[in-house]
């Protein structure tokens, strides 16, 4: 639809142009979001975030379709006045930002537990006091281990969906213990989540908690010595894409043997439109968004990347294609890791009717032709230089 046709929701009521107050507005999500915002919809966005590097396309020229409709105010929301102000003048916030990259969460579990629990304290409360609706980014981590991974390695139970599939509703939050700091961004998130909830439940708040399964694509992260720190750590797309553009092997943690399902950031976003425009629907709920038909063991991904990038390159996959690293060598004391994320989708299916469609080679191939694009240059022109001594 063209942003200028009247948008129906899926009651059938024609849907009113918003004021949304993104915060977080300039990373991975909130690009797409951003992007998807602009091309398809009248709703207006107050963008906000340190950085705007992944939404510069959306902002300038000024010339775009959709000039006027898209603003930036650089602010760091932990001490900005302005915050509040931004938030009174929208009909919707949606909070993106937080510290969300596993080798963090052990490293720098202050930053961690601040950025995911305390910064986003005024944001809840704000939209308490000035009855705005809220939409919270949580995480598919808060359901932490699975109740099958503590079965005997041979229980056939584990084979069983009862022990191992993640409900909102049901599930418990299983964390591992306070030396193994992994689990301060899970804990953080729990807690914020819960404390969204009792604002509901007590005060009346309009609140919509998303719990993202690792949603992938173009613009995830960085790329080390590219567009980010040569030292840092981002998520296994960003790792292993770094890897395979540089021709070097790609490291499986402790085996690689935990497992992931991975969902299209496209696909995810059309989740996020729909909790937008749709808020009977959406308010008062936590929705699990993932694709449990893609799931892969880190191994399997590694080897489909493996392929996928030899495809969209041109080049010969490596002699030697993967290497292990125990957990401690790659993210250092108190890391542990979540066996398995399988999302149930029942409830998403019946408030949004809302459903993936991509498959995990295709959102694969897609993006790694994103990568290739975009930094297979810049990789061959830093491996030329010589070391600086
Ligand atoms: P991201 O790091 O790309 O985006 C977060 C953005 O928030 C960044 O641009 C950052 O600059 C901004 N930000 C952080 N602290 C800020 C502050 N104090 N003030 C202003 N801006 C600040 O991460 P993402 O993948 O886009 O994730 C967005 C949200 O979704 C996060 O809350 C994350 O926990 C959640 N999430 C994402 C995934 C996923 O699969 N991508 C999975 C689970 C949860
Ligand atoms: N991982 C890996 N090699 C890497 C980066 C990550 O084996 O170079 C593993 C990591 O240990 C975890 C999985 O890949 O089991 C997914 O990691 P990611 O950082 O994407 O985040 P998570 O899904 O754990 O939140």
């Amino acid at each position: 639809a063209s942003p200028s046709s009247t948008r129906l929701d899926l009651d059938g009521n024609p849907i009113k142009p918003l004021t949304i107050c993104m915060i977080g507005a300039g990373g991975f999500i909130g690009s797409h979001l951003c992007e998807k915002l602009m091309s398809e919809t009248p709703h207006k966005v107050l963008a906000l975030d340190v950085y705007n590097d992944k939404i510069k396309h959306l902002l300038e020229p000024e010339t775009l379709p959709w000039n006027g409709r898209i603003h930036f105010h650089r602010l760091n929301i932990k001490s900005d006045s302005r915050l509040e102000g931004l938030i009174k003048m929208a009909d919707l916030v949606i909070n993106l930002a937080a510290i969300c990259t596993p080798a963090d969460y052990n490293t720098r579990p202050l930053d961690t537990i601040y950025s995911n629990f305390i910064d986003a304290l005024p944001v809840v409360k704000y939209c308490s006091e000035t009855n705005k609706r809220l939409i919270h980014f949580s995480t598919c981590e808060v359901y932490g281990k699975t109740i099958g991974s503590f079965l005997p390695k041979d229980s056939p139970l584990r084979q069983d969906p009862a022990y191992y599939v993640l409900k909102e509703d049901v599930s418990p939050c299983i964390f591992g213990s306070i030396e193994k700091q992994r689990w301060s961004y899970a804990c953080a998130k729990q807690l914020i989540e819960r404390l969204v909830y009792a604002e509901g439940a007590e005060n009346g708040l309009e609140f919509t908690i998303v719990r993202p399964f690792n949603w992938i694509g173009p613009r995830m992260d960085f790329i080390p010595g590219i567009d980010g720190p040569s030292e840092g750590v981002p998520r296994v797309l960003a790792c292993f894409s770094n890897n395979l553009l540089r021709g070097e092997p790609l490291k499986l943690v402790d085996g690689g043997e935990s497992q992931r399902t991975f969902v299209y950031i496209k696909d995810a976003i059309e989740a996020v439109l729909l909790m937008i425009e749709n808020p009977a629907r959406a308010n008062g709920h936590i929705f699990n968004v993932g694709n449990p038909h893609n799931e892969v063991t880190v191994r399997q991904l590694a080897e489909m990347m493996i392929q996928v990038y030899s495809k969209v390159s041109g080049d010969q996959p490596p002699e030697t294609s993967t290497i292990d690293v125990s957990s401690k060598e790659f993210y250092g004391e108190g890391y542990d890791d979540s066996d398995k994320r399988i999302p149930d989708m029942t409830i998403i299916n019946q408030q949004l009717g809302w459903n993936p469609k991509t498959s995990l080679w295709d959102l694969l191939e897609s993006t790694l032709t994103y990568q290739h694009r975009t930094y297979a240059e810049a990789i061959k022109k830093v491996i030329a230089q010589p070391i600086a001594s």
